[in-house]
């Protein structure tokens, strides 16, 4: 069984050394100073990337690809943390055509990319919503790339449950 760890169970706290509760049945500790979060017995480095809006975002590094991730797999049983791909937690189909998910949620990261370059399609239960308008974005412009983001994530997320009702036949 894995803990699905999400970054923004910590985006709230103050910079410095907090315990925190991370999953069921996990807690961890951080330290946004530094820069690194103990899950388990394991010291995950995070990754800061500014934001439009003059914040910051953190990420974990994956400790096993060293990729940025919003979020991180903790293996119950040997403890073992990574990410979806370390974990070969896939998508339900690997082939990425237009009968994908995983098709549409590239598109629907890309459009978000255009506003913030930053931004990390991290899995369909991710909870990130489209980035704010930057403040010298025309509002028509910020509006069209939203509609059009919308519109792929939705796609996205028909065929995804399209392929598990698939799966269980
Ligand atoms: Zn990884």
């Amino acid at each position: 069984m894995y803990l699905r760890i999400n970054i923004k169970s910590f985006r709230d706290i103050p910079e410095s050394l907090t315990r925190i509760k991370l999953a069921e049945k996990m807690s961890g500790i951080v330290n946004k100073k530094e820069k690194w979060v103990i899950l388990g017995k394991e010291e995950i480095a995070l990754e800061t990337l500014p934001t439009n809006y003059g914040g910051l975002r953190y990420y974990f590094l994956c400790p096993t690809c060293v990729s940025r991730r919003n979020i991180l797999y903790y293996h119950t049983k040997n403890g073992e943390i990574g990410c979806r791909d370390c974990f070969n937690l896939k998508y339900p189909s690997l082939n990425r055509s237009k009968t994908d998910c995983a098709y549409y949620y590239k598109l629907a990261e890309k459009e978000a990319q255009k506003i913030d370059p930053s931004y990390v399609w991290d899995g369909r239960n991710n909870e990130y919503k489209f980035p704010d308008r930057p403040k010298n974005m025309h509002r028509d412009k910020y509006n069209r790339r939203k509609r059009k983001y919308t519109r792929y994530v939705k796609e996205g997320d028909r065929l995804w449950l399209a392929g598990v009702a698939q799966s269980f036949k």
